[in-house]
């Protein structure tokens, strides 16, 4: 499934940052555009298998829908195409595949919060004791 490696993509990417800034992810939000070639319910569902097992499980990925803008030459103006079927200008209808928006498939904000107890909760001890035993000279 197409959509599962994106959420995977997307997901790695979210823990390196959180892992950079030493925070946890809540929630990703992502600019899906008409022409990205993504079915959001399809993403939506993959984000989630992708969460599985990481830092990331429980949190939420949020999808802005990015509609198609293209440029018409007769108007010269930016226009909002009403469906992807066909590459016309609403408005005069003339033929146009100047497009402005609409393909974009990016993670463009995370909602995070402080690992507050990351540090404090971690037992030294088992850790230190091994590293102890090795050093005993036989
Ligand atoms: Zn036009």
């Amino acid at each position: 499934m197409h959509e599962l490696s994106i959420a995977m993509g997307i997901v790695d990417a979210a823990l390196e940052e959180a892992q950079q800034r030493g925070v946890h992810v809540t929630a990703v939000h992502l600019r899906l555009g008409a022409l990205s070639g993504v079915v959001k319910d399809a993403l939506l569902f993959s984000y989630e298998v992708a969460c599985q097992d990481t830092p990331l499980q429980g949190s939420q990925l949020i999808v802005e829908e990015v509609p198609v803008v293209v440029f018409c030459p007769q108007c010269e103006e930016p226009r909002t195409l009403a469906s992807v079927q066909s590459f016309t200008c609403p408005e005069c209808g003339a033929p146009t595949g100047n497009i402005l928006q609409g393909k974009e498939l990016e993670v463009f904000a995370l909602e995070v919060e402080e690992r507050s107890d990351a540090q404090v909760k971690a037992p030294p001890d088992a850790a230190q004791s091994a590293s102890r035993q090795e050093e005993v000279p036989r």
